[in-house]
């Protein structure tokens, strides 16, 4: 058994920290590969290192000084090397960063030093072998992730590595320019190093104890997710939960490896196991419910619309031409409504209506803003009849008016649209439905 593990900037904070995620690791020997993040936030309004690096990489970008910003990081890091009682230095390091930072060595280079000297640390503490992520991943000419190359030299550095740090986040261009993946990365790089070893569980060690089935801040206590599917999770990830970086998905998917989030504090706690596929069903019927607010709807009226060929494509390439993309397009016989971000749309507003009059001479179009959608998702829903009815009449006794219904023929998800005022009571009204109390 080997598995890959990747702790994010808050299991990484402080040398308290640093030391949990040790005994995590030595726990078990399968525990082999780790991929840390840069230190994170160590109480609410703390700055995480990338940031800080961000900022003074500004600094020496502007020729300004930027010496007490760079020893400010370097601080950071101190303090957990001397909470772990080890016996390293990273004055050259530091010395090395600040000659590229007057070079310009550019912004990702930057932002990486953050996981990179983790990664020494990590490496040190652990005394696992301690592999620069610029050597095994690597990003093509334009700056484009490039996979498949990745693979392979990652499977050849780590074929005889027996444990290893590799730090998150970032990787090389061809001429060896630093370049980071977006936000979050190093969930990216955990993932990528799963695949190459071919790992048996990715494990991405965060501060919450998996997924939940509704967000916290709107329904008390919710229940949390056990196992869902690589599906369900898009499904509910696109609608804003956000544990996992969105692209973490893609390399280990490739080959059935399963991703379990966990916490570092609250080791015992199983977490989420996200899976391809699975028979294990959810007890509640749904796994999960996500929703967004912000949402602004078309609506496009057209007498015999519906035997109009090539209406629908003219009405979407107004958008398309107006660099907004739309969420759901829910359609009637003579109408058809379009829902776009709100701050996609508002710049655009009036140009964008001029074009639909242009473009298809409707009757009229009615714009509704400040709608919210929500989406109940699981693969527990297909075949169980009922399901939407039950949803849709304790939203009617609650006093929720639906503006909009979308169930795709997957049966995995129903959408539903809103006002913004309903939005978290909607929320609320569909967790009680599928989660009664006692569970
Ligand atoms: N340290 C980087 C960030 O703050 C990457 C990561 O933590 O995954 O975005």
């Amino acid at each position: 058994m080997v598995k890959v593990v990747k702790f994010g900037g808050s299991s990484l904070a402080s040398a308290e920290q640093f030391k949990k995620v040790g005994n995590i690791i030595r726990a078990e020997e399968s525990r082999r590969f780790v991929v840390p993040s840069a230190p994170g936030k160590r109480f609410s309004d703390d700055t995480k290192v990338t940031d800080m690096l961000y900022k003074c990489y500004a600094e020496a970008e502007a020729g300004k000084n930027f010496d007490k910003q760079l020893k400010a990081i370097e601080e950071r890091y101190n303090e957990i090397i001397k909470g772990l009682g080890l016996r390293l230095s990273l004055k050259e390091q530091f010395e090395t960063i600040k000659k590229n930072f007057e070079a310009k060595a550019g912004s990702d280079y930057a932002a990486s030093r953050g996981e990179f000297l983790n990664g020494i640390i990590m490496a040190n503490y652990l005394g696992f072998e301690f592999i620069d992520a610029a050597l095994v991943i690597c990003f093509d000419k334009n700056g484009e992730f490039d996979s498949e190359k990745t693979n392979k030299v990652m499977t050849e550095k780590l074929k005889n590595v027996k444990s290893a740090v590799i730090p998150g986040f970032y990787g090389a261009m061809p001429n060896g320019a630093i370049k980071t993946f977006s936000r979050g990365g190093s969930d990216v790089t955990g993932s990528i190093v799963a695949r190459a070893i071919r790992a048996d569980v990715y494990e991405n060690w965060t501060d919450v104890s998996g997924f939940l089935v509704a967000d916290p801040r709107i329904v008390d206590n919710p229940k949390s997710i056990d196992i869902i599917t690589y599906k369900e999770l898009r499904e509910l990830s696109y609608m804003g939960a956000s544990v996992l970086h969105e692209s973490a998905i893609f390399p280990v998917r490739k080959e059935g490896i399963p991703i379990n989030i966990r916490n570092t504090n609250a080791p015992e706690d199983k977490g989420t196991f996200i899976v391809e596929t699975t028979c294990n069903r959810p007890d509640c019927i749904i796994t999960g419910i996500a929703g967004k607010k912000g949402f602004v709807s078309i609506t496009i009226d057209k007498d015999m619309m519906n035997s109009e060929i090539g209406f629908g494509r003219k009405v979407l390439q107004v958008f398309e031409d107006n660099g907004i993309s739309f969420e759901h397009m829910p359609s009637g016989i003579d109408t058809m409504t379009v829902f776009v971000h709100k701050d996609e749309f508002v710049e655009k507003e009036q140009k964008v209506l001029a074009e639909l009059h242009r473009a298809v001479t409707p009757d009229t179009i009615e714009l509704e803003s400040d709608l919210a959608l929500i989406a109940v998702v699981g693969r527990g829903m297909k075949n169980n009849s009922g399901l939407a009815g039950n949803i849709f009449s304790a939203l009617a006794k609650a006093k929720i008016n639906i503006k909009m219904i979308d169930q795709g023929s997957s049966e995995l998800n129903i959408i539903i649209g809103v006002r913004e005022r309903y939005f978290e009571d909607a929320i609320k009204t569909i967790y009680s439905v599928f989660v009664p109390e006692d569970k």
